[in-house]
């Protein structure tokens, strides 16, 4: 095994700074190593420190999170205002790669649970929801993809300002202009165009965002998925329509989940031609079946409605509400309805970017009085920054 043994009272040292850091219980586990709350010795501080494999597919994604999170902090939040965790260190003991963070409490997806899985309350989903575009807005200016966005990776601050949260693990996270990898995103908050293998922006982040909203609303996510097939078929169902053409003839996947069925044209006039049918078909279960030779692994339904419209309007209030609220919860569902449409939207092109998203009335609290049109995005010229990153620390150099 290539995790380090970390027991009660361990100490970790960054031989460099000399800083100590005492192991006092763990935090979470996963493939990348450990992740233990530690103390800090003579001071009543805790902080969270993920100690990495001792491997080195591990330590170079690890420095990636390192590079990455440093970009961020320094040279896009230096104030911490964007609910973005903090990196307090990093250095190398024993041959692992140990990142140490600010200490958050408990994740989204703990919260939910604790709810019984009814989802919360729209004035708390709003909050959130503010919260995590605040970081999606910065996360896209520094030209980065999280990548894996989901209610796990976003952490209730247990300081001391009121339900702050902020979006951690940026160990999947990649530039913009270097997406290596095609399997990413965790299943239910994948995006479209990753399920169907084409190029990926930071569009992707906001398809996952779209669903996290929707499952703090309701509890269960919107698109519980057991198998890619399933998912892509819940998404055509409950968004009405499918991806566009442009983007399934792209996609090195498409003929997995779909058939080319030719498309049908009418003469608008002599001069132009326009295309009013679909060229893909969504394959049927028998259809995959016959594709594959195995049978697509569909999961269970929690709704009683399939349309988005229909999902949210329709859910249960979540307490008794007085007459007089009636009116306002269902024009705020409204208002989510219409929000959730710009994010879950098949088209990366035409998805709301987090600044567009931002100015909703979901988000702002305004009236909702008709759907959102999103105001243009102006173009960026992307700034290039320097960032001091040591990609070779070495242990037991003293300062
Ligand atoms: P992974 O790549 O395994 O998902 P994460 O960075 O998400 O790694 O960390 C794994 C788990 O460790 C988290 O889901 C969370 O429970 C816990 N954790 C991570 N960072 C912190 C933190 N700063 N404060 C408290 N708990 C944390
Ligand atoms: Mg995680």
């Amino acid at each position: 095994n290539s995790d380090m043994i970390l027991y009660t009272n361990f100490v970790l040292v960054n031989f460099e700074t000399r800083q100590r850091y005492i192991v006092k219980d763990m935090l979470g586990q996963g493939t990348f190593g450990q992740v233990v709350k530690c103390s800090i010795p003579e001071t009543d501080h805790f902080v969270a420190v993920k100690v990495i494999k001792n491997q080195p597919a591990y330590y170079r994604q690890g420095m990636a999170e390192v590079s990455i999170l440093s970009l961020l902090n320094n040279n896009f939040d230096l104030g911490d205002n964007h609910h973005i965790v903090r990196m307090l260190d990093y250095f190398i003991f024993r041959n692992h790669l140990c990142i140490a963070f600010e200490m958050l409490g408990p994740n989204l997806f703990e919260l939910i649970k604790l709810n019984n899985y009814k989802g919360l309350s729209l004035n708390i989903v709003q909050m959130f929801s503010k919260q995590i575009l605040h970081a999606l807005v910065v996360i896209k200016d520094a030209g980065i993809i999280h990548c894996d966005l989901k209610p796990e990776n976003i952490l209730i601050s247990t300081s001391v300002k009121p339900a702050e949260i902020k979006v951690i693990d940026f160990g999947s996270a990649c530039m913009e202009k270097q997406t290596i990898y095609s399997y990413i995103q965790s299943r239910y908050y994948r995006s479209p165009e990753v399920l169907l293998g084409c190029s990926y922006t930071t569009a992707i982040d906001m398809w996952s965002f779209g669903c996290i909203v929707a499952e703090l609303f309701l509890g269960l996510p919107l698109f519980p998925g057991a198998s890619e097939f399933d998912i892509l078929r819940r998404m055509i169902d409950t968004l009405g329509g499918q991806p566009p053409d442009e983007l399934l003839r792209l996609g090195s996947n498409t003929n997995r989940f779909f058939k080319r069925i030719g498309s049908i044209y009418s003469m608008e006039n002599d001069a132009m031609c326009k295309r009013i049918s679909n060229t893909y078909q969504f394959l049927t279960e028998e259809e995959y079946e016959a594709r594959e030779s195995k049978k697509p692994v569909i999961g269970k339904h929690y709704y009683n409605f399939v349309k988005l419209e229909d999902i949210i309007t329709n859910y249960p209030y979540k307490k008794n509400l007085p007459e007089e609220e009636i009116s306002k919860e269902n024009r705020t569902r409204l208002a989510l309805v219409d929000f959730l449409r710009g994010l879950v939207q098949f088209d990366p092109e035409k998805r709301w970017s987090p600044l567009q998203a931002s100015f909703h009335p979901f988000v702002t609290g305004e009236p909702f009085l008709c759907p959102y049109r999103p105001p243009q995005e102006v173009p960026q010229i992307p700034v290039i920054r320097a960032v001091a990153v040591n990609h070779n620390p070495v242990e037991g150099h003293w300062l």
